[in-house]
């Protein structure tokens, strides 16, 4: 595995794979557990190269949001990697021009519900950066995780809107046993706290069964999984029930792709999870 801290170095040693071998590209933030090896393994079946990219990006970080504290463990990454077979690593010291960035994209659609309702900039500093690493390493194929599903459903949208010839595709959520979504962020809770924090994932299995037994109301739905939240004190964010694609809310689950999501504070955590909701007749296979 060769590791590359600038991009001009990593474009050279790319440059003459290019034409010959597929790459395939996943960026992560590092402190990588099996949720974000899962994703390389998938790349591993869908190209020739996988590249790994280990960024925290400042950009999609609020005033008062953690990038100071945001868990770095690159020796530990390099190593994940390595055991992983990527064959680039890239883990650049910055990307942006000394002063910040001149030019930066925005989300339009989208990006007004969910995190982003509630994470002012967010999703225009993840789409900058995304755009930007997706210019440096030029992949045929990036793997994003479905753990960040209102991220993956824009990251397909910036794609598709400006035409960049790359093929998104989509990982399954990687749980710990009890069923708590891997997380960077987990490392934050004290054992109590993720205890507590397991109402999460509960909650959204609750409104998942509910949906495979009949019920196709959504405010019923989110009422059973507020229940849970409440009696483990756990504060939400959001419960929210919405095309899986349009991210349109919906009040009555029909045949559509439908998914449920929480986002959530335990202690000073914020964590988010999401699950496929099915009415019987619902077929989006999952
Ligand atoms: P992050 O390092 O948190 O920016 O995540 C990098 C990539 O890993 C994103 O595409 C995430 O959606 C994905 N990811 C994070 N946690 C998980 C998980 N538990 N299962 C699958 N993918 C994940």
């Amino acid at each position: 595995m060769r590791i590359s801290t600038t991009s001009a170095e990593i474009r050279s040693q790319l440059k003459a794979l290019r034409g010959h071998r597929s790459i395939a590209f996943v960026p992560t933030m590092g402190c990588l557990h099996a949720g974000h090896i899962s994703l390389i393994e998938k790349a591993r079946t869908l190209a020739d190269i996988v590249i790994v990219s280990v960024y925290v990006n400042p950009l999609q970080f609020g005033a008062n949001e953690d990038l100071d504290t945001y868990p770095r463990s690159f020796d530990a990454d390099a190593r994940a990697c390595a055991d992983a077979n990527v064959d680039f690593l890239f883990h650049p010291a910055t990307l942006y021009p000394e002063h910040g960035p001149n030019i930066s994209l925005k989300t339009t659609k989208l990006s007004d519900c969910l995190c982003g309702a509630a994470r002012a900039g967010h999703f225009d500093g993840v789409v900058t950066v995304v755009n930007i690493l997706f210019n440096i390493v030029q992949p045929d194929i990036a793997v994003f995780g479905e753990k960040d599903w209102q991220q993956l459903a824009i990251i397909r949208c910036m794609v598709s809107d400006l035409h960049m010839p790359i093929e998104i595709v989509g990982g399954g959520i990687v749980r710990e046993a009890d069923g708590l979504a891997m997380s960077s962020r987990n490392r934050y809770l004290s054992d109590s706290e993720r205890t507590r924090a397991l109402a999460i994932s509960r909650a959204l299995t609750a409104m998942q069964q509910a949906a495979r037994d009949g019920e196709t109301d959504a405010e019923a739905l989110k009422t059973r999984a507020r229940n849970i939240l409440q009696n483990a004190a756990v504060q939400p964010e959001y419960i929210d029930i919405r095309h899986a694609i349009t991210l349109k809310e919906e009040q009555q689950l029909k045949h559509q792709p439908t998914r449920a999501f929480i986002a959530a504070r335990v202690g000073k955590t914020r964590l988010i999870d999401n699950v496929a909701i099915n009415t019987p007749l619902s077929c989006d296979g999952q």
